[in-house]
């Protein structure tokens, strides 16, 4: 069974597959779960699976094979930066089962720098960009906001600058925080409460996104300690202006860090965790329902069923760039959960 093989036209949205390496102390079986055609029309872009004995091919926009760089995967997306820099609204976002490789994929290993994810690769862009064309007479300022959505609530990461008689209001839990999410005819969202940062070297983020994750609620389940329960979203703000021609433009770039799409049978979940596997389910599987209503361009697209499509609805939709990353663990112990994220992306490609 084929799926795709023909690539629709579905305007801005593009899905990248990912397989990351084999880890040390991983079963590095003769059965190779995974492989890739090699023939000249799914070459870059074809990928399969056997699992319990059959073969199942997927084809996606592009197709990173383990030993892809770090540099590989970010060539690739960089023209989407440019687009935000342009003016336009791009949301890229990791989707995969816990230890996939989506947060390496996004923050990378921090201190290496050829092992730098794509925040920070972006972020080095942006701030180049940024430099160079003050000589044409561009001004640009840059605004950050980072949060989490864990069981479909909302968590500033940045630690809130507000005055003290704020802070005593908080403390009589007079004022407790809303999160409210709006968003104007412009199509500029507003969260209430939200730490909003102005922002003007890649130091300056590169120290907020430190303060985000250690601020990040981390859970721990029965597959890994570690596995992360919540949707990271990282969003910065664009604004720019020629001082020659008064041209404005206002693009945004949220970069997404998905909580895992691990299904709950293999997590052994019960009460609060059973909570948190569902609401993970539930908005995984709209944000795979938006993104399909959108790629099949139809009338109605169900923003509203999550906090998280409905924080992005602006950034997803009308002009804005979408990419999905898929990533994929490459030990046959994954091949099920695999096959899950590979079909789960098939329906949005
Ligand atoms: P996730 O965020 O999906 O739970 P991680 O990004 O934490 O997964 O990846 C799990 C482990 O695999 C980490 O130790 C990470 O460094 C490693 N890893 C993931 N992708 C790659 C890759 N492409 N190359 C090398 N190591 C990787
Ligand atoms: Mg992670």
């Amino acid at each position: 069974k084929l799926h795709n093989t023909i690539l629709e036209l579905k305007g801005n949205i593009r899905v990248f597959c990912r397989v990351r390496p084999l880890l040390p102390g991983e079963n590095s079986s003769e059965d190779k779960s995974i492989s890739y055609p090699t023939s000249m029309e799914f070459l870059g872009r074809g990928v399969e699976l056997v699992q319990n004995g059959q073969k199942h091919s997927f084809t996606f926009d592009k197709v990173f094979m383990p030993e892809a760089s770090q540099d590989d995967v970010f060539v690739e997306i960089s023209q989407l930066v440019q687009s935000a820099l342009d003016g336009y609204k791009v949301c890229v976002f990791a989707y995969g089962q816990t230890g996939s490789g989506k947060t390496y994929t996004m923050m990378g290993k921090p201190g290496i720098p050829e092992e730098q994810g794509l925040i920070p690769r972006c972020l080095e862009q942006i701030f180049q960009t940024k430099q160079s064309h003050q000589s044409q007479g561009w001004r640009y300022e840059m605004q950050v906001s980072m949060l989490e959505i864990y069981n479909e609530m909302i968590r500033d990461l940045l630690p809130s600058n507000r005055s003290n008689g704020d802070v005593a209001r908080i403390e009589n839990g007079s004022a407790a925080k809303q999160y409210v999410i709006k968003h104007d005819p412009n199509g500029n969202t507003h969260v209430s409460d939200l730490t909003v940062v102005d922002v003007c070297s890649k130091r300056e983020v590169s120290y907020l996104l430190k303060h985000a994750s250690h601020s990040r609620l981390v859970g721990k389940t029965q597959m890994n300690e570690e596995s992360s329960r919540s949707h990271f979203v990282f969003t910065m703000r664009i604004s720019g202006i020629s001082e020659s021609t008064g041209q404005q433009i206002h693009g945004v770039l949220n970069l997404i860090d998905l909580a895992g799409s691990e299904r709950l049978s293999k997590s052994g979940s019960t009460g609060d965790r059973l909570k948190e596997t569902q609401s993970i389910n539930k908005s995984l599987s709209s944000l795979c329902d938006v993104i399909f209503a959108l790629a099949k361009k139809e009338e109605y697209v169900p923003y509203r069923n999550s906090k998280l499509t409905y924080l992005l609805q602006p950034c997803l939709g009308g002009d804005s760039k979408t990419l999905m990353f898929v990533n994929i663990s490459p030990d046959s112990s994954s091949s099920g959960e695999s096959l899950c994220s590979l079909r789960f992306a098939a329906r949005v490609n």
